[in-house]
């Protein structure tokens, strides 16, 4: 047993991502008992504390300055160290996302500790746990336990269920001062993209289309399937390279992974770097006009047909079910 975890919340324009909940219940069962440590850093992110109280943490420490306001790897490594330093735990939990991705090796690196990285299940709990990540694309799984050392794993978003909110749960938040130096990048100001808000990698649900979708105004009637789902939309690279759509919409191999419960493949073969990003969602559908793409293999639900009729059909039923 881990005498106690330490888990990094994620702050996003103000407010926890998803996946720092689903992080606290996969410390709960690494902690098996031991203390769980939510750790905010940023600028003004002490008010969020309570919020991974309420999901499970039993105490926050917070570290605000203003070179934390956006995602530096110098700055965050810093500040995360210095906690470290402080609470010196057995066990170290981040999101697998483009922060977590990003600062963990840092992190693993300066502490000379391994790394379970994209970790989608957890068998077992406290020094018997076993981490399930995939490897090889996602074609196996592999399992891995942590002989000694520190416990340091970062965890698919959408993969391990958070625990359930209870706001009336209470914990100490304290806030460590340090003092961030030497910075190698000060952001000045990020210019952001327009979305249509619903993230991505957290999304239940994914419309993603390919080079099937044949233009930028082809992605419409997907986006309007997406909007009345409550999902958001993701593409192939064949979209992307097509410039139909942005980059930053790309899921596979080189893209997002992502595992949503619903994900619909408009256009897309299923190519095996595709395939790599969204395998492991949990119910796929695939509209393709060829019969024998290979997107139908990894399939729930096959639908042969063409997308510009499809689509629109689907629309109209989902929108029809709401009423
Ligand atoms: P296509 O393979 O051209 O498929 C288009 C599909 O649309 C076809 O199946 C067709 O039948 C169907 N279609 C056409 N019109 C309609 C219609 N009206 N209605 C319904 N269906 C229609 N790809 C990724 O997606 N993500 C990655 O991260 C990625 N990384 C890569 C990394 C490397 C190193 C390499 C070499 C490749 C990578 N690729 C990646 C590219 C991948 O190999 C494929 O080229 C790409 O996924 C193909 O995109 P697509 O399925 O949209 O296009």
């Amino acid at each position: 047993m881990a005498n106690k975890v330490l888990v990094l919340g994620e702050v996003r324009d103000g407010v926890l991502r998803n996946v720092s909940f689903e992080a606290i219940a996969a410390a709960k069962q690494i902690a098996d008992g031991a203390e769980v440590v939510g750790v905010l850093l940023g600028d003004s992110v002490t008010s969020l504390a309570s919020e991974l109280i309420a999901y499970g943490a039993d105490r926050v420490v917070t570290v605000e300055h203003p070179h934390l306001k956006s995602y530096t790897s110098d700055g965050f490594s810093q500040a995360f160290l210095a906690v470290y330093e402080e609470e010196k735990p057995e066990a170290i939990v981040f999101g697998h996302t483009s922060l977590g991705k990003d600062l963990s090796p840092k992190i693993a690196s300066k502490l000379q500790s391994g790394l379970i990285s994209d970790v989608t299940e957890i068998e077992g709990s406290g020094e018997g746990a076993l981490f399930i990540r995939p490897i090889y694309s996602g074609k196996a799984f592999e399992k891995v336990k942590i002989k000694d050392g520190i416990v340091f794993v970062t965890i698919r978003p959408n993969n391990i269920a958070p625990l359930e909110k209870d706001a009336s749960r209470t914990g100490e938040v304290a806030t460590l001062a340090v003092d961030i130096q030497n910075l190698r990048t000060i952001i000045k100001e990020v210019v952001r993209k327009a979305s249509t808000g619903v993230d991505l990698s957290e999304a239940k649900v994914v419309v993603a289309g390919g080079r099937g979708v044949k233009s930028a105004e082809g992605f419409e009637p997907l986006q309007q399937l997406a909007d009345v789902l409550g999902g958001a939309v993701g593409a192939s690279r064949g979209a992307c390279d097509a410039d139909y759509c942005d980059y930053s919409l790309q899921i596979g191999q080189t893209g997002k992974v992502v595992t949503p419960d619903l994900y619909i493949a408009c256009g897309i073969s299923g190519a095996i770097q595709h395939l790599a990003g969204m395998s492991n969602s949990k119910v796929i559908v695939a509209i393709n006009k060829d019969p024998e793409a290979n997107i139908f293999k990894v399939a729930d639900y096959g639908i042969v047909g063409d997308l510009f009729e499809v689509v629109p059909m689907l629309v109209e039923e989902f929108k029809a079910l709401k009423v």
